[in-house]
């Protein structure tokens, strides 16, 4: 069984394509875009092989890190026992991991111990809800961002999640790209930029980040949103968000030990969950444009 991330390296050892960093979403133009989108409103069926979801979907529910298979095994999945996929796919993407720490917290524990720790917890908390979680991570692995936002562009998901962790103030944020959505009747070209993937999806991200911390909010877990420039949200071509965790308001622990609390990362997967799971109607509608926003949140700031 595999993590999103070992599924991807594995198709690209049939040299579909090679992650040379900026020159991967180039590759993918408007109508791959398009597909994206299309994929969201209609069928739902996933856009790559469903030996592979399935394998990905098996992954998710077995709830923990396996090994790797070889790069070059096929899955076995016989087409007559698979059972069709029909949740929207959302990518979990546990930040930092190998040498990457992220904060540091206490002498044992690190920033990239609580986002895997959080996002295995969300990860079950979808499957409940009908969601297709894929683990961009589900170990101490090593990923640059090129590597995340190739990935996740790879999976065709609805919905890509970066999550963080942080002992800095209290409470729940939750990001958007910043940067500015692609205007109504904007000239199309054959080719994206990289780091412009999310414009199509800028506007309803914001919305669905306001959505999300407002709803969060309402069950008794403050969540502010807001934009910030988090990579690799510009390069995604889906919507995305991205999600950083701090102790819960009014705790009077220490901050790492509150952070780390298991009831407190449930509280916060549960929470999490059910906002997106409340949100269902904006992960299917049409891409807003600019315009039309009018999701960006008045309450909270970025730290
Ligand atoms: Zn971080």
């Amino acid at each position: 069984m595999q993590t999103l991330w070992q599924d991807v390296r594995c198709r690209n050892s049939s040299a579909r394509f090679s992650f040379t960093t900026a020159t991967i979403w180039r590759l993918h133009n408007l109508s791959k875009l398009s597909e994206f989108q299309g994929a969201r409103r209609g069928s739902r069926r996933l856009a790559f092989p469903a030996a592979l979801a399935w394998a990905a979907l098996l992954a998710t529910l077995a709830g923990h890190a396996q090994a790797p298979s070889p790069p070059t095994t096929a899955i076995p999945a016989p087409a007559a026992q698979t059972p069709a996929i029909t949740g929207p796919v959302i990518v979990l993407d546990a930040a930092h991991g190998g040498p990457d720490n992220g904060a540091q917290f206490t002498d044992t524990l690190a920033e990239k111990d609580v986002t895997l720790s959080l996002a295995r917890r969300i990860r079950s908390e979808l499957v409940a809800r009908g969601f297709v979680p894929l683990m961009m991570r589900d170990a101490d692995t090593a990923l640059s961002f090129d590597q995340r936002a190739a990935a996740a562009n790879s999976a065709s998901a609805t919905l890509y999640i970066a999550i963080h962790a942080s002992t800095l103030g209290n409470g729940v944020r939750v990001y958007s790209a910043a940067m500015p959505a692609q205007m109504p009747g904007a000239a199309r070209t054959p080719l994206v930029a990289w780091g412009r993937a999310q414009a199509a999806f800028a506007a309803n991200s914001h919305w669905l980040a306001a959505a999300v911390g407002s709803d969060m909010t309402s069950k008794n877990l403050p969540t502010t949103a807001t934009d910030a420039a988090v990579l690799p949200l510009n390069a995604i071509g889906a919507l995305a968000i991205a999600v950083e965790v701090a102790p819960p308001p009014g705790s009077t622990d220490v901050p790492a030990v509150a952070l780390n609390l298991p009831s407190y990362q449930q509280a916060v997967a549960t929470a999490l969950a059910d906002s997106i799971a409340a949100e269902r109607g904006i992960l299917s509608a049409p891409v807003r444009a600019a315009s039309g926003f009018s999701g960006r949140p008045s309450a909270g700031a970025a730290p």
